[in-house]
């Protein structure tokens, strides 16, 4: 059985840490600073055998080059020079196994254009979604479309329900507090945002989450109800599932 710890980093990145059984080589994803890595690496004893890296921002990569240096692990990730230390590029389709787990690669561009998620199928399924799936919301369009990070959603919505999802920042708060405008007649939403003000309120993360409660309560990934859509109308276009999309990503940028 595959255990996922998150380590929390910088201001408000999760870096997740996987672990089989009670194997002493794990793994870490997106490690954006090396410190509270190592650290929790020397404190349990672990050796670190792989990093995963979704994209090429800082606060996903800041890590690497002091994590390679000390811990020599396979560094896997995306083919874009700006990423120093990758030394296994993968690709859209490609399948790589991790400690026993196979994960299927799946690009995901949007926030970035190198995005790249990784998905493990089986008990419990997998998702590592960097930057581009958040609980309750999704990552800011840095370098992509709209139609680009809408088509990513898409992939994400096909996983099995019960898809455990690891994002990369802990923003569920201020993403249902925005989800309660646009998406106003769900009560999901609203229950949600109850529990996550208990969460963290006590400090504790709010992922992972899954792609069922994704589809719940994301706005993103309920463009297609009324209640988003004659949300998304008071803003902006509506008259399709990506205008709608669209008007709810420009519209959290200034809410
Ligand atoms: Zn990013
Ligand atoms: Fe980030």
């Amino acid at each position: 059985m595959m255990s996922v710890t998150p380590i929390p980093a910088l201001s408000d990145n999760y870096i997740w840490l996987l672990r089989q059984d009670t194997s002493q080589s794990v793994c870490v994803v997106d490690p954006g600073e090396a410190p509270p890595v190592i650290e929790f690496l020397e404190r349990e004893s672990l050796n670190l055998e792989s990093i995963l890296i979704t994209h090429h921002h800082h606060d996903h990569t800041g890590g690497l080059a002091e994590l390679i240096k000390r811990y020599a692990p396979r560094v896997i990730g995306p083919a874009n020079p700006a990423i120093k230390g990758i030394d296994e590029t993968v690709e859209d389709g490609d399948e790589i196994r991790i400690m026993g787990r196979l994960f299927d690669v799946i690009a995901t561009p949007g926030h970035t254009l190198d995005h790249l998620s990784y998905f493990a199928a089986g008990i419990p399924a997998l998702l590592f979604c960097g930057d581009t799936l958040f609980c309750a919301g999704c990552g800011r369009l840095f370098e992509g479309t709209p139609e680009q990070m809408y088509t990513a959603l898409k992939k994400f919505a096909e996983l099995p329900e019960d898809t455990l999802v690891f994002a990369a920042h802990e923003y569920t708060l201020a993403n249902l507090t925005f989800a309660r405008a646009a998406d106003p007649e769900n009560e999901d939403v609203k229950h949600a945002l109850q529990e996550c003000e208990k969460a963290r309120t006590l400090d504790r993360p709010t992922l992972p989450s899954t792609i069922g409660r994704e589809l719940n309560i994301n706005p993103y990934l309920r463009v297609g109800t009324d209640s988003v859509r004659q949300a998304a109308g008071t803003q902006g276009v509506n008259h399709d599932d990506l205008a709608t999309f669209t008007t709810l990503r420009e519209w959290k940028n200034r809410f």
